[in-house]
Protein backbone atom coordinates (compact mmCIF):
# COMPACT_ATOMS: atom_id res chain seq x y z
CA UNK A 1 0.00 0.00 0.00
CA UNK A 2 1.29 3.46 -0.67
CA UNK A 3 1.32 6.87 1.57
CA UNK A 4 -0.05 9.72 0.53
CA UNK A 5 0.16 13.43 1.67
CA UNK A 6 -2.33 16.07 1.07
CA UNK A 7 -1.64 19.56 1.18
CA UNK A 8 -5.09 20.87 2.18
CA UNK A 9 -8.17 20.20 4.36
CA UNK A 10 -10.77 21.73 2.89
CA UNK A 11 -13.71 20.07 0.95
CA UNK A 12 -11.64 18.98 -1.83
CA UNK A 13 -8.43 17.35 0.46
CA UNK A 14 -11.00 15.49 3.04
CA UNK A 15 -13.05 14.16 0.10
CA UNK A 16 -9.83 13.13 -1.37
CA UNK A 17 -8.39 11.81 1.61
CA UNK A 18 -11.26 9.67 2.06
CA UNK A 19 -11.31 8.50 -1.51
CA UNK A 20 -8.00 7.05 -1.39
CA UNK A 21 -8.00 5.64 1.89
CA UNK A 22 -11.16 3.14 0.46
CA UNK A 23 -8.13 1.38 -1.38
CA UNK A 24 -6.41 0.69 1.59
CA UNK A 25 -3.71 3.17 1.03
CA UNK A 26 -2.43 5.35 3.93
CA UNK A 27 -2.86 9.36 3.85
CA UNK A 28 -1.84 12.32 5.91
CA UNK A 29 -3.74 15.56 5.51
CA UNK A 30 -2.10 18.86 6.01
CA UNK A 31 -3.71 21.55 6.70
CA UNK A 32 -2.13 24.86 7.48
CA UNK A 33 -4.75 26.68 9.76
CA UNK A 34 -5.00 25.65 13.49
CA UNK A 35 -7.90 23.79 13.22
CA UNK A 36 -10.35 21.67 10.33
CA UNK A 37 -12.95 23.59 9.89
CA UNK A 38 -15.02 25.25 6.86
CA UNK A 39 -15.95 28.78 7.20
CA UNK A 40 -18.53 30.65 5.37
CA UNK A 41 -22.49 30.53 4.74
CA UNK A 42 -24.46 28.44 2.47
CA UNK A 43 -23.22 26.12 -0.46
CA UNK A 44 -25.51 24.52 -3.43
CA UNK A 45 -25.15 20.80 -4.11
CA UNK A 46 -26.13 19.35 -7.72
CA UNK A 47 -27.01 16.00 -7.69
CA UNK A 48 -23.26 15.44 -9.35
CA UNK A 49 -22.12 16.42 -5.76
CA UNK A 50 -24.29 14.54 -4.00
CA UNK A 51 -23.34 11.09 -6.38
CA UNK A 52 -19.82 11.79 -5.19
CA UNK A 53 -20.73 12.36 -1.88
CA UNK A 54 -22.78 8.92 -2.45
CA UNK A 55 -19.78 7.30 -3.78
CA UNK A 56 -17.45 7.99 -0.34
CA UNK A 57 -20.29 6.92 1.81
CA UNK A 58 -21.61 10.57 2.96
CA UNK A 59 -24.48 11.12 1.04
CA UNK A 60 -26.89 10.68 3.30
CA UNK A 61 -25.88 12.52 6.64
CA UNK A 62 -25.57 15.86 4.16
CA UNK A 63 -28.81 15.62 2.32
CA UNK A 64 -30.25 14.78 5.77
CA UNK A 65 -29.04 18.28 7.50
CA UNK A 66 -29.79 19.99 3.93
CA UNK A 67 -32.35 21.92 2.64
CA UNK A 68 -34.19 20.44 -0.18
CA UNK A 69 -35.39 23.06 -2.21
CA UNK A 70 -38.21 23.20 -4.54
CA UNK A 71 -37.03 24.85 -7.61
CA UNK A 72 -34.28 27.46 -9.02
CA UNK A 73 -36.03 30.45 -9.85
CA UNK A 74 -34.23 33.87 -12.06
CA UNK A 75 -36.08 37.13 -11.97
CA UNK A 76 -35.52 40.33 -13.18
CA UNK A 77 -34.11 42.22 -10.75
CA UNK A 78 -35.94 45.26 -11.43
CA UNK A 79 -39.34 44.10 -12.24
CA UNK A 80 -39.71 41.01 -10.68
CA UNK A 81 -40.60 39.42 -14.01
CA UNK A 82 -40.08 36.15 -13.74
CA UNK A 83 -37.52 34.66 -16.38
CA UNK A 84 -36.75 31.01 -15.74
CA UNK A 85 -37.93 28.62 -12.77
CA UNK A 86 -36.20 25.27 -13.10
CA UNK A 87 -38.86 23.02 -10.40
CA UNK A 88 -36.53 20.47 -8.43
CA UNK A 89 -39.31 17.68 -7.34
CA UNK A 90 -39.52 13.94 -8.32
CA UNK A 91 -38.85 14.55 -12.00
CA UNK A 92 -35.88 16.34 -11.77
CA UNK A 93 -34.79 13.93 -9.31
CA UNK A 94 -35.89 10.91 -11.30
CA UNK A 95 -33.96 12.42 -14.31
CA UNK A 96 -31.05 12.84 -12.31
CA UNK A 97 -30.88 10.48 -9.35
CA UNK A 98 -29.88 12.51 -6.43
CA UNK A 99 -31.78 16.16 -5.35
CA UNK A 100 -30.50 20.06 -5.53
CA UNK A 101 -30.63 21.18 -1.76
CA UNK A 102 -28.23 23.62 -0.05
CA UNK A 103 -26.44 23.10 3.00
CA UNK A 104 -24.86 25.27 5.45
CA UNK A 105 -20.94 24.48 4.45
CA UNK A 106 -20.09 23.05 7.84
CA UNK A 107 -23.00 20.38 7.43
CA UNK A 108 -21.13 19.30 4.22
CA UNK A 109 -17.75 19.62 5.98
CA UNK A 110 -18.49 17.83 9.62
CA UNK A 111 -19.71 14.47 7.43
CA UNK A 112 -16.64 14.64 5.78
CA UNK A 113 -14.11 14.95 8.97
CA UNK A 114 -16.16 12.48 10.82
CA UNK A 115 -15.52 10.08 8.45
CA UNK A 116 -11.82 10.89 8.02
CA UNK A 117 -11.69 11.07 11.72
CA UNK A 118 -13.28 7.48 12.18
CA UNK A 119 -10.69 5.96 9.27
CA UNK A 120 -7.48 4.21 10.76
CA UNK A 121 -6.13 4.76 7.06
CA UNK A 122 -6.16 8.36 7.70
CA UNK A 123 -4.01 10.82 9.90
CA UNK A 124 -5.20 14.63 9.72
CA UNK A 125 -2.74 17.14 11.32
CA UNK A 126 -3.39 20.86 11.60
CA UNK A 127 -1.61 24.14 11.88
CA UNK A 128 1.27 22.00 9.26
CA UNK A 129 2.02 24.22 6.54
CA UNK A 130 3.44 22.96 3.41
CA UNK A 131 5.99 24.88 1.65
CA UNK A 132 7.42 22.28 -1.29
CA UNK A 133 8.13 19.28 -2.44
CA UNK A 134 11.15 17.65 -4.40
CA UNK A 135 10.53 14.44 -6.52
CA UNK A 136 13.02 11.83 -5.66
CA UNK A 137 14.08 8.32 -7.63
CA UNK A 138 10.83 6.32 -5.49
CA UNK A 139 8.79 8.76 -3.85
CA UNK A 140 8.34 12.33 -3.21
CA UNK A 141 9.27 14.59 -0.24
CA UNK A 142 7.02 17.34 0.89
CA UNK A 143 8.76 20.14 2.27
CA UNK A 144 6.96 21.81 5.65
CA UNK A 145 7.74 25.22 6.74
CA UNK A 146 8.27 24.17 10.78
CA UNK A 147 8.48 20.89 10.91
CA UNK A 148 10.74 17.82 9.16
CA UNK A 149 10.13 16.87 5.89
CA UNK A 150 7.83 13.89 5.46
CA UNK A 151 8.58 10.78 2.49
CA UNK A 152 5.79 9.74 0.58
CA UNK A 153 4.47 7.92 -2.74
CA UNK A 154 2.30 10.62 -4.11
CA UNK A 155 1.76 13.78 -2.99
CA UNK A 156 -2.22 15.95 -3.73
CA UNK A 157 -2.12 19.57 -3.93
CA UNK A 158 -5.65 20.24 -2.18
CA UNK A 159 -4.29 23.83 -1.51
CA UNK A 160 -7.07 26.27 -2.83
CA UNK A 161 -6.88 28.92 -4.99
CA UNK A 162 -3.47 30.34 -3.88
CA UNK A 163 -1.69 26.84 -3.54
CA UNK A 164 1.35 26.73 -2.82
CA UNK A 165 1.74 23.03 -5.06
CA UNK A 166 -0.17 25.00 -7.65
CA UNK A 167 3.02 27.41 -7.81
CA UNK A 168 5.71 24.63 -8.29
CA UNK A 169 3.55 22.30 -10.73
CA UNK A 170 2.43 25.42 -12.78
CA UNK A 171 3.77 28.62 -11.84
CA UNK A 172 1.11 31.33 -13.34
CA UNK A 173 1.56 33.14 -10.35
CA UNK A 174 -1.41 35.01 -8.43
CA UNK A 175 -5.18 34.35 -9.49
CA UNK A 176 -6.97 36.37 -11.46
CA UNK A 177 -9.27 39.48 -10.13
CA UNK A 178 -12.57 38.94 -11.30
CA UNK A 179 -13.51 42.72 -10.30
CA UNK A 180 -16.45 41.03 -8.85
CA UNK A 181 -17.67 42.26 -5.60
CA UNK A 182 -19.69 39.86 -3.35
CA UNK A 183 -21.24 40.56 0.36
CA UNK A 184 -22.50 37.88 1.85
CA UNK A 185 -24.85 37.97 5.61
CA UNK A 186 -27.02 35.38 7.34
CA UNK A 187 -30.26 36.48 8.21
CA UNK A 188 -32.41 34.24 11.24
CA UNK A 189 -35.54 32.84 9.10
CA UNK A 190 -37.66 34.05 11.99
CA UNK A 191 -36.83 37.70 11.00
CA UNK A 192 -38.16 36.91 7.33
CA UNK A 193 -41.77 37.90 6.87
CA UNK A 194 -43.94 34.95 6.11
CA UNK A 195 -44.72 35.75 3.01
CA UNK A 196 -41.23 36.05 1.52
CA UNK A 197 -40.00 32.65 3.00
CA UNK A 198 -39.72 30.64 -0.34
CA UNK A 199 -38.05 27.14 -0.57
CA UNK A 200 -36.52 28.03 -3.30
CA UNK A 201 -32.77 29.42 -4.73
CA UNK A 202 -33.72 32.56 -5.88
CA UNK A 203 -31.37 34.87 -8.27
CA UNK A 204 -32.53 38.41 -9.36
CA UNK A 205 -30.39 39.22 -12.00
CA UNK A 206 -29.53 42.93 -12.18
CA UNK A 207 -27.52 45.14 -14.45
CA UNK A 208 -24.03 44.64 -13.80
CA UNK A 209 -24.80 42.86 -10.18
CA UNK A 210 -26.99 40.16 -9.04
CA UNK A 211 -29.02 39.04 -6.01
CA UNK A 212 -29.40 35.66 -4.35
CA UNK A 213 -30.88 34.00 -1.04
CA UNK A 214 -32.04 30.52 -0.30
CA UNK A 215 -33.06 29.01 3.19
CA UNK A 216 -30.22 27.02 4.90
CA UNK A 217 -29.58 25.29 8.07
CA UNK A 218 -32.54 22.87 8.28
CA UNK A 219 -34.68 26.17 7.02
CA UNK A 220 -33.66 28.28 10.25
CA UNK A 221 -31.33 30.51 8.04
CA UNK A 222 -31.39 32.84 5.04
CA UNK A 223 -28.13 32.96 3.10
CA UNK A 224 -28.36 36.18 1.02
CA UNK A 225 -25.34 37.39 -1.44
CA UNK A 226 -25.54 40.10 -3.64
CA UNK A 227 -23.02 40.71 -5.94
CA UNK A 228 -21.55 43.50 -8.45
CA UNK A 229 -19.33 43.76 -11.39
CA UNK A 230 -17.65 46.74 -10.07
CA UNK A 231 -14.25 46.49 -11.28
CA UNK A 232 -12.41 45.84 -8.07
CA UNK A 233 -8.81 45.15 -8.67
CA UNK A 234 -7.69 43.96 -5.03
CA UNK A 235 -8.50 40.70 -3.58
CA UNK A 236 -10.14 40.92 -0.40
CA UNK A 237 -11.83 37.82 1.55
CA UNK A 238 -14.14 37.80 4.38
CA UNK A 239 -14.21 41.75 5.17
CA UNK A 240 -16.34 42.97 7.70
CA UNK A 241 -19.04 45.72 5.86
CA UNK A 242 -20.99 48.24 6.87
CA UNK A 243 -24.54 47.38 6.31
CA UNK A 244 -25.70 51.30 4.95
CA UNK A 245 -22.74 51.02 2.31
CA UNK A 246 -24.48 47.61 1.30
CA UNK A 247 -27.75 48.67 1.01
CA UNK A 248 -26.59 52.13 -1.06
CA UNK A 249 -25.16 49.97 -3.75
CA UNK A 250 -28.45 48.65 -5.75
CA UNK A 251 -30.54 51.66 -6.14
CA UNK A 252 -32.55 50.06 -8.66
CA UNK A 253 -33.56 46.84 -6.99
CA UNK A 254 -37.32 45.85 -6.89
CA UNK A 255 -39.29 46.69 -3.85
CA UNK A 256 -39.47 43.06 -2.99
CA UNK A 257 -35.89 42.06 -3.18
CA UNK A 258 -34.95 45.20 -1.39
CA UNK A 259 -36.85 43.57 1.65
CA UNK A 260 -34.91 41.38 2.05
CA UNK A 261 -31.79 42.57 1.43
CA UNK A 262 -32.46 45.24 4.18
CA UNK A 263 -32.65 41.80 6.55
CA UNK A 264 -28.94 41.52 6.10
CA UNK A 265 -27.09 42.95 9.49
CA UNK A 266 -23.49 41.76 9.54
CA UNK A 267 -22.37 41.82 5.96
CA UNK A 268 -18.54 40.80 4.56
CA UNK A 269 -17.21 41.22 1.39
CA UNK A 270 -14.77 38.95 -0.73
CA UNK A 271 -13.52 40.39 -4.30
CA UNK A 272 -14.22 36.83 -6.35
CA UNK A 273 -10.67 35.05 -8.08
CA UNK A 274 -10.45 32.79 -10.44
CA UNK A 275 -7.93 31.04 -13.02
CA UNK A 276 -8.31 30.58 -16.34
CA UNK A 277 -7.64 26.42 -17.52
CA UNK A 278 -4.77 25.04 -17.90
CA UNK A 279 -3.62 21.77 -19.24
CA UNK A 280 -0.94 20.22 -17.06
CA UNK A 281 -1.97 19.51 -13.51
CA UNK A 282 1.06 17.10 -12.46
CA UNK A 283 4.34 17.11 -11.91
CA UNK A 284 5.66 13.32 -11.56
CA UNK A 285 4.27 11.99 -8.46
CA UNK A 286 2.26 15.18 -7.50
CA UNK A 287 -0.69 16.26 -8.88
CA UNK A 288 -3.41 19.18 -7.77
CA UNK A 289 -7.32 18.89 -7.86
CA UNK A 290 -10.16 20.96 -6.45
CA UNK A 291 -9.49 24.80 -6.70
CA UNK A 292 -5.56 24.11 -6.45
CA UNK A 293 -5.97 22.77 -10.03
CA UNK A 294 -9.36 24.65 -11.60
CA UNK A 295 -10.99 27.53 -9.57
CA UNK A 296 -13.76 28.92 -10.59
CA UNK A 297 -16.21 32.07 -10.18
CA UNK A 298 -19.47 31.11 -8.13
CA UNK A 299 -21.89 31.50 -10.52
CA UNK A 300 -22.20 27.80 -12.01
CA UNK A 301 -22.10 26.89 -8.06
CA UNK A 302 -20.41 23.63 -9.25
CA UNK A 303 -16.68 24.79 -7.66
CA UNK A 304 -17.30 22.25 -4.61
CA UNK A 305 -19.23 19.72 -6.64
CA UNK A 306 -15.82 19.63 -9.08
CA UNK A 307 -13.60 18.95 -5.91
CA UNK A 308 -15.89 16.32 -5.21
CA UNK A 309 -16.42 14.65 -8.55
CA UNK A 310 -12.17 15.33 -8.74
CA UNK A 311 -11.59 12.97 -5.26
CA UNK A 312 -13.97 10.09 -6.60
CA UNK A 313 -12.12 10.24 -10.20
CA UNK A 314 -8.69 10.23 -8.28
CA UNK A 315 -9.35 7.61 -5.66
CA UNK A 316 -10.90 5.52 -8.56
CA UNK A 317 -7.22 5.33 -10.53
CA UNK A 318 -5.03 5.07 -7.47
CA UNK A 319 -6.16 1.30 -6.52
CA UNK A 320 -2.78 0.50 -8.04
CA UNK A 321 0.87 -0.17 -7.00
CA UNK A 322 2.95 2.76 -5.89
CA UNK A 323 5.10 2.38 -9.40
CA UNK A 324 2.02 3.36 -11.29
CA UNK A 325 1.27 6.55 -9.35
CA UNK A 326 2.84 9.64 -11.49
CA UNK A 327 1.03 7.52 -14.53
CA UNK A 328 -2.17 7.47 -12.91
CA UNK A 329 -2.19 11.04 -11.79
CA UNK A 330 -1.57 11.73 -15.70
CA UNK A 331 -4.76 9.82 -16.15
CA UNK A 332 -6.39 11.51 -13.41
CA UNK A 333 -5.82 14.87 -15.04
CA UNK A 334 -6.74 13.75 -18.70
CA UNK A 335 -9.65 12.64 -17.11
CA UNK A 336 -11.38 15.62 -15.45
CA UNK A 337 -9.20 18.18 -17.62
CA UNK A 338 -11.93 18.95 -19.79
CA UNK A 339 -15.29 19.04 -17.86
CA UNK A 340 -13.35 21.24 -15.32
CA UNK A 341 -12.29 23.77 -17.85
CA UNK A 342 -15.78 23.54 -19.17
CA UNK A 343 -17.26 24.58 -15.58
CA UNK A 344 -14.69 27.44 -15.22
CA UNK A 345 -15.93 29.20 -18.27
CA UNK A 346 -19.46 28.48 -18.26
CA UNK A 347 -19.36 30.21 -14.69
CA UNK A 348 -17.62 33.04 -16.20
CA UNK A 349 -20.24 33.19 -18.77
CA UNK A 350 -23.37 32.89 -16.65
CA UNK A 351 -21.70 35.77 -14.19
CA UNK A 352 -21.11 38.37 -17.14
CA UNK A 353 -23.53 37.58 -19.54
CA UNK A 354 -26.76 35.65 -17.88
CA UNK A 355 -26.78 37.31 -14.82
CA UNK A 356 -25.10 40.71 -15.47
CA UNK A 357 -26.66 41.67 -18.68
CA UNK A 358 -28.10 44.90 -18.93
CA UNK A 359 -29.63 47.34 -21.37
CA UNK A 360 -30.31 45.84 -24.97
CA UNK A 361 -28.58 42.68 -23.90
CA UNK A 362 -31.09 42.27 -21.14
CA UNK A 363 -33.94 42.59 -22.88
CA UNK A 364 -32.50 39.81 -25.69
CA UNK A 365 -31.83 37.21 -22.09
CA UNK A 366 -35.03 38.38 -20.80
CA UNK A 367 -37.17 36.98 -24.21
CA UNK A 368 -34.78 34.33 -24.90
CA UNK A 369 -35.33 32.72 -21.11
CA UNK A 370 -38.91 33.50 -21.45
CA UNK A 371 -39.33 30.97 -24.09
CA UNK A 372 -37.36 27.90 -22.54
CA UNK A 373 -39.52 24.95 -21.49
CA UNK A 374 -38.90 23.07 -17.96
CA UNK A 375 -37.54 20.39 -20.42
CA UNK A 376 -35.03 22.50 -21.94
CA UNK A 377 -34.05 23.98 -18.96
CA UNK A 378 -33.21 20.90 -17.52
CA UNK A 379 -31.71 19.68 -20.96
CA UNK A 380 -28.93 22.68 -20.20
CA UNK A 381 -27.96 21.68 -17.04
CA UNK A 382 -27.82 18.16 -17.47
CA UNK A 383 -24.02 18.33 -18.40
CA UNK A 384 -23.29 18.98 -15.32
CA UNK A 385 -25.86 17.86 -13.08
CA UNK A 386 -26.82 14.87 -14.59
CA UNK A 387 -23.32 13.72 -14.50
CA UNK A 388 -21.72 10.53 -12.24
CA UNK A 389 -18.17 10.85 -11.42
C1 LIG B 1 -18.86 32.95 -2.65
C2 LIG B 1 -18.68 31.52 -3.07
C3 LIG B 1 -19.79 30.70 -3.22
C4 LIG B 1 -19.63 29.39 -3.65
N1 LIG B 1 -20.75 28.60 -3.82
C5 LIG B 1 -20.60 27.34 -4.26
C6 LIG B 1 -21.75 26.52 -4.46
O1 LIG B 1 -22.88 26.94 -4.23
N2 LIG B 1 -21.57 25.24 -4.92
C7 LIG B 1 -20.32 24.73 -5.18
O2 LIG B 1 -20.21 23.55 -5.59
N3 LIG B 1 -19.20 25.49 -4.98
C8 LIG B 1 -19.32 26.77 -4.54
N4 LIG B 1 -18.20 27.53 -4.33
C9 LIG B 1 -16.86 26.97 -4.60
C10 LIG B 1 -16.33 26.13 -3.46
O3 LIG B 1 -16.41 26.84 -2.24
C11 LIG B 1 -14.89 25.73 -3.73
O4 LIG B 1 -14.74 25.29 -5.05
C12 LIG B 1 -14.43 24.61 -2.79
O5 LIG B 1 -14.58 25.01 -1.45
C13 LIG B 1 -12.97 24.26 -3.08
O6 LIG B 1 -12.50 23.34 -2.13
P1 LIG B 1 -10.96 22.99 -2.05
O7 LIG B 1 -10.84 21.99 -0.96
O8 LIG B 1 -10.43 22.66 -3.40
O9 LIG B 1 -10.23 24.35 -1.63
P2 LIG B 1 -10.34 25.20 -0.27
O10 LIG B 1 -11.70 25.12 0.28
O11 LIG B 1 -9.80 26.54 -0.57
O12 LIG B 1 -9.37 24.43 0.74
C14 LIG B 1 -7.98 24.57 0.68
C15 LIG B 1 -7.40 24.29 2.06
O13 LIG B 1 -5.98 24.23 1.96
C16 LIG B 1 -5.42 24.90 3.06
N5 LIG B 1 -4.07 25.33 2.62
C17 LIG B 1 -3.76 26.31 1.76
N6 LIG B 1 -2.43 26.36 1.56
C18 LIG B 1 -1.90 25.35 2.31
C19 LIG B 1 -0.56 24.89 2.51
N7 LIG B 1 0.49 25.46 1.88
N8 LIG B 1 -0.34 23.85 3.36
C20 LIG B 1 -1.40 23.25 3.99
N9 LIG B 1 -2.70 23.67 3.84
C21 LIG B 1 -2.93 24.71 2.99
C22 LIG B 1 -6.37 26.05 3.31
O14 LIG B 1 -6.23 26.55 4.62
C23 LIG B 1 -7.72 25.37 3.08
O15 LIG B 1 -8.23 24.78 4.24
C24 LIG B 1 -18.33 28.87 -3.91
C25 LIG B 1 -17.22 29.68 -3.73
C26 LIG B 1 -17.39 30.99 -3.32
C27 LIG B 1 -16.16 31.85 -3.15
Amino acid sequence: MAKFVIAGGGIGGLATALSIARHGHQVEVLERKESFAELGAGIQIAPNGFHALDRLGIGAPVKSGAVHVDALRLLDARSAQSLAVLPLGPAYRRRFGNPYAVVHRGDLYAPLLRACRGHAGITLRAGVEVCGYENTPSGVRVLLSTAPPIEADGLIGADGLRSLVREHVVGDGAPRVSGHTIHRAVVPMEQVPRALRWNSVTLWAGPRWHFVHYPIAGGSKLNLAITRDDGSRVAVSGVPTERDHVLSGFPDMHATARRLLELGQDWRTWVLCDRPPVDAWTDGRVVLMGDAAHPMLQYAAQGACMALEDAVTLGDLLDCPSHQIADRFARFNAARRERTAHAQNVALWMGDTLYHASGAEADERNSLLSGLSTEDIMDAVSPFHGSRA
